[in-house]
């Protein structure tokens, strides 16, 4: 992992990330599933340093610790991965967002506590509740807007 300190936001937004996919490794054929708590990750395609998309649900996936790994030193099929899952359109998308400088700093004013944090603590704790009566396997949850 990377040396980048790990803020409020970004525990719950990770929380939000793995809840989505039911605790769930995403990399294709793994699907083992890791209940919380657990050592399934939040792995970040645009790294967790870019604050345009550090809490971007379209840049992240559940991983398994090997996975992530395994991801984190294969570039290219990380990439291709992505274009997979997004779409093309999708995948530019998250290219043009990971380039927005203006976002950036705006996220990056936020320093990951205060609103943000309580904003993804309480999209996690609705994902939690909604999951219990639902049978769907991928839950989605709403962006933070800056
Ligand atoms: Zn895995």
């Amino acid at each position: 992992m990377s040396g980048i300190k790990v803020t409020p936001a970004d525990k719950y937004f990770g929380d939000c990330i793995k809840e989505r996919s039911d605790w769930t490794c995403e990399f294709p054929g793994c699907n083992r599933r890791y209940p919380p708590p657990s050592s399934l990750q939040c792995c970040h395609y645009f790294s967790r340093g870019d604050w345009s998309t550090r809490f971007n649900k379209e840049n992240c996936i559940s991983m398994c610790f090997a996975h992530h790994s395994w991801m984190d030193g294969h570039h290219h099929q990380f990439r291709e991965f992505m274009e997979k899952r997004l779409g093309p359109d999708g995948y530019a998308a998250l290219v043009a967002r990971n380039a927005d400088s203006v976002l950036g700093k705006k996220f990056k004013q936020t320093k990951g506590i205060g609103e943000i944090a309580k904003f993804f603590k309480g999209q996690y704790q609705q994902m939690v509740q909604f999951r219990l009566f639902s049978s769907e396997k991928i839950i989605d949850f709403e962006e933070y807007v800056p």
